[in-house]
């Protein structure tokens, strides 16, 4: 059986398209696979698990169809969803994995991650992923009202909607070094990431050793998925 992997997906009750074809997304391909791995940025926002919006409710109501279905159900926080907690996994039966995380497929680790960790070049995006990933930060934030909350993604998303015009494009990608640290460090020969919207395979050497860098796509305008089975990785698009 097939493990499928998505990542930044970005859904909102402003992308119904990409919501419906999700949707089947998950009610077909996934329903037939053992695993799906969604490696961040399920949403465009994801304001604490007592999100009270319609939308993502069903989003969840597929999820939790799939998971009872007996298919494994993974999550990694994204930049834009990284509130996804216990109360996520509550609604969904999806379990939220730490980022990075190394799995096993077909007897060969690999090491997964939303990707935005090995943006290092992004320093502005750094210095705030430093803040809203404090333990204090998301305990305060998660304290206020929805509203209120939900005003705050708003602003967050307009800054950074304008930030990353400003950018050129090596400073949104991964950065080399990082790259290579993280194949040294962990010892694995193949990472898994979404995040840069560049879906890709990537294959070189490192230490005289073969390493591939898959690179899933997001969903705006189309579905995009990678395909596992028996040691075999395909990264697959959805036409819309
Ligand atoms: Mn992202």
């Amino acid at each position: 059986m097939a493990d499928l992997f998505v990542s930044d997906v970005h859904l909102d009750a402003g992308t119904p398209a990409a919501s419906a074809q999700f949707l089947d997304f998950l009610s077909e391909k996934a329903a037939r696979a053992e695993r799906l791995y969604i490696l961040g940025d399920l949403f465009e926002a994801w304001i604490g698990d007592d999100d009270p919006d319609e939308h993502k409710a069903r989003v969840c109501e597929g999820l939790k169809a799939l998971s009872r279905c007996g298919v494994a159900c993974f999550v990694l926080h994204g930049n834009r969803d990284f509130l996804l907690g216990e109360g996520f996994t509550a609604r969904t039966g999806a379990l939220v994995l730490p980022d990075p995380v190394i799995a096993d497929f077909a007897g060969e680790p690999v090491l997964l991650t939303h990707g935005d960790i090995l943006c290092v070049d992004d320093h502005a995006y750094q210095e705030l992923r430093s803040i809203v990933r404090a333990p204090k930060w998301q305990q305060r934030f998660l304290a206020l009202p929805v509203e209120d909350r939900s005003a705050l993604a708003d602003q967050v998303r307009a800054g950074s909607r304008a930030h990353v015009s400003r950018q050129v494009p090596y400073v949104m990608d991964t950065n080399p070094a990082a790259v290579e640290a993280a194949f040294r460090a962990t010892g694995v020969r193949r990472i898994i990431h979404g995040h840069t919207h560049r879906p890709a395979i990537h294959e070189t050497v490192i230490d005289g050793e073969p390493v591939t860098r898959i690179v899933l796509g997001a969903w705006y305008e189309q579905g995009s998925y990678l395909h596992h089975e028996a040691g075999r990785f395909e990264l697959r698009e959805l036409p819309r």
